[in-house]
C-alpha cells in the first residue's frame, strides 16, 4: 500500500500544478482538464494521463520512498533536491510553530538536524541535494527513537514529510 507524501499533478493543458492535502480535498486545474483527490490516505486522478504529469511522491509500507513510472511500477528517489530557500524556511517555521505550540525548547535537535542534512547533502548556491536514505535515518535517529520525548511523534513525520514534499 502506497501512500502519498506528495499528491499532485499538473495539467499539460493550462499549466496548473494542482494538490490534493486531505482525503476529500478534490481539486481541478482552472481548464478543468484533470483533478486529484486522497490527500495524504491514497491518489485519485481525474483525468487522460496524456493529459498531465504526474509529480506525485510515495512512501511504501517499507518506509521507502519513491514515485510512479510511466508503466505504473514504483521506482526509488535516492535524492531530493530542494531551493536552499525554501530548505531553510521549512526548518525555521517548523521551529516556531513547534515552539509556539508545545512550548518546548528542541533548538540543539533542530540545528543538530539541520547541520547533519546539511553535512551529507551537495549544497550549491541555490540548491541542496539530500540523500534520502540518509535523511531518513538521520531524521529517525533524532526524533523517533527518543519518542518519549518528542511527542506528539506526528508532527515531526509531517515535518519531514514537507521536506520531502518540497523537493523538485
Ligand atoms: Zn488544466
Amino acid at each position: 500500500m502506497l501512500k502519498p507524501i506528495r499528491n499532485s499533478i499538473q495539467c499539460k493543458k493550462c499549466g496548473e500544478i494542482i494538490s490534493s492535502f486531505s482525503t476529500h480535498d478534490f481539486k481541478y486545474c482552472s481548464c478543468h482538464s484533470v483533478a486529484v483527490d486522497g490527500g495524504f490516505d491514497y491518489m485519485r486522478v481525474t483525468g487522460s494521463p496524456v493529459d498531465y504529469t504526474d509529480l506525485s511522491i510515495f512512501e511504501d509500507k517499507d518506509g521507502v520512498i519513491g514515485t510512479i513510472n510511466e508503466v505504473n511500477e514504483f521506482v526509488l528517489i535516492d535524492t531530493l533536491t530542494l531551493v536552499k530557500n525554501n530548505y531553510e524556511h521549512l526548518f525555521l517555521e517548523f521551529f516556531k510553530q513547534y515552539n509556539a505550540t508545545y512550548d518546548f525548547n528542541g533548538s540543539l535537535d533542530f540545528a543538530e538536524l539541520q547541520v547533519g542534512i546539511e553535512n551529507m547533502s551537495v549544497i550549491t548556491e541555490n540548491e541542496i541535494s539530500i540523500p534520502v536514505e540518509k535523511f531518513i535515518s538521520l531524521f529517525n535517529e533524532i526524533f523517533l527513537t527518543e519518542n518519549d520525548y518528542y511527542q506528539p511523534a506526528d508532527i515531526f513525520l509531517a515535518f519531514r514529510n514537507r521536506i520531502i514534499y518540497a523537493s523538485k
